[in-house]
Formats: structure tokens, sequence, C-alpha cells
């Protein structure tokens, strides 16, 4: 059994700063340590469910944040910058399972920690087909392009009722309650990882019955971004159409070139 783990920090257990999730600042260090300890519980997991192989993609930032020699023994690490398939890259049909760990809900969502879609203050908000998607929901899809069902999510408590929306068979782990955008009532740190750590084992034994969230084409994506400008540039895209001063879309054939679009509009649409 191959299981998939995508990383993110802003949802890490005691993360709350910019700083913390900043490579530039002192705060960090200690953050990406929490955010190892998280990945680690939930690859001990997965191996104790049978996982024969766990493939773990560093999905924030510069993807550079894991520290590859803590990392548990079982686990094959990618990361770094510019990857074709950023959060889900190396994401494939061999996988029992993708697990979210220290992700963070959609822009917009209230009490939530460091809302966002990719870039912090790019997009007001970006749709697949008319439904609000953030990373959760982005990546999930392109998992379910694979038939490989989302069984785990780790975050604050607002991803973990974003998780349960898409599909309420989905395991989830809150580590910390939002209070507002850079502030949270955080869980103690070692029941956290100790609840990744079960909740992965019983996600990874459970996948089979949890369904792929799958998007029907035809595909449409929706950005709309906080500047004009910003949707300006990211009309560079040939296959885009304006929608409105903020708003840009484009109709796609399958999931992995909405997906390309979406990174796209991001490396275009920005100053
Ligand atoms: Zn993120």
């Amino acid at each position: 059994m191959r299981i998939y783990i995508s990383a993110d920090m802003e949802g890490v257990n005691g993360v709350v700063l910019r700083e913390h999730i900043d490579p530039s600042c002192k705060e960090y260090d200690i953050a990406r340590q929490w955010m190892t300890a998280e990945v680690n519980a939930a690859v001990e997991g997965a191996v104790a469910a049978g996982a024969t192989d766990v493939v773990v993609n560093d999905s924030h930032h510069h993807m550079a944040n894991l520290l590859v020699d803590k990392l548990h023994p079982a686990a094959r690490l990618v990361c770094g910058p510019g990857k074709p398939f950023s959060m889900v890259q190396d994401l494939d049909d061999s996988f029992a399972a993708a697990f979210f760990i220290g992700y963070h809900a959609k822009f917009g969502t209230p009490t939530a920690v460091q809302d966002h879609i990719f870039a912090y203050s790019q997009y007001h908000g970006v749709w697949i087909n008319t439904i609000a998607v953030g990373e959760l929901g982005l990546n999930a899809g392109m998992a379910g392009h694979f038939g490989v069902p989302v069984a785990l999510v780790s975050g604050d408590k607002a991803v973990c009722e974003e998780a349960r929306a898409l599909n309420k068979k989905i395991h989830t782990v809150a580590v910390k309650e939002g209070r507002g955008r850079h502030n949270a009532l955080c869980y103690p740190f070692t029941q956290t990882v100790a609840a990744i750590r079960a909740e992965s084992e019983k996600a990874a034994r459970n996948a089979k019955t949890i369904a792929p969230v799958r998007f029907d084409p035809p595909l449409i994506l929706k950005v709309q971004f906080q500047k004009v400008e910003l949707a300006d540039y990211a009309s560079l895209l040939p296959s885009s159409k304006r929608m409105d001063a903020f708003t840009l879309c484009c109709e796609v054939d399958d999931y992995a070139q909405l997906y390309r679009s979406f990174l796209a509009f991001t490396k275009l649409g920005r100053v």
C-alpha cells in the first residue's frame, strides 16, 4: 500500500504568526520542527496500517521546509520550488490514499488561521464548476482525478469542517481553533501529534471506504483576484476569459489541465 502526504505549514499546531511560515524569520526554525513532527506522526500511522511506501510532498512556500534528516525513515520526500504539480507533485493512481497535513481553510473563512489560497493576498476566491475551493478542495480534486481518496486532513478546526463538507467520511484532526486570522487556541502539542498518528492509521485502513472527491466535466475554473492589475496580468493566459475587472475563467478538458491553469494564473497574476 502506498500513501501520499501533502504537507503545508499554516495548519500546524502552534503556527499563528506570519513569521512562523516565513523562512527569513527566526520564528520559522521552530515551526518547521513542529511541521516535521506532525508529518512523522502521519507517516508512523500509515506504516502501522501496512503502508510500504510513503511519499511526502513539502507543499509550503518554497517547498523546502521539512527537515529531511529528521523525517521518518519510511518516507521519501519531494521538495523544492517550481514543481510542475506544486502541492500534489508525484501524486498518481498508484496511491491508496492522500493525507493533507498542516492544511488551512480557504480565503474568506471566519475564525480560521491564515485562510488563503496559494499566495497570501492574491485571490478573493477560486471556484471549480461554481464550487468555492481552497487548497484542500483544489488538491483533493487532483487526487480524485487519479481515483485516490483524501482520507486524512489535519489543521485548524475550520479546515477540518471544510474537509467534512467535501466528504463527511474524511478523517480529520483539529490541532487548534482559530480565534482570528493570526491567533488560536492551540491544543496540547503531544496530544495532537498522537491524534494525527492514530487517525492516520485508521484513515489508511479505511481508505477504500472513502469516495474520492471528483468534479464533473465540463470543468470550469474561475478565479477572482484581489486587485484589477493582477487579473490584467493573469489574462495573458490564452485560454482565459475575462468575466469582470477582477475575475477570469477558463474551460478545460481534464483536471490536470485545470490544475496547471490555476498554477499559471497564480504565477502570472502577481505584482
Ligand atoms: Zn497553504
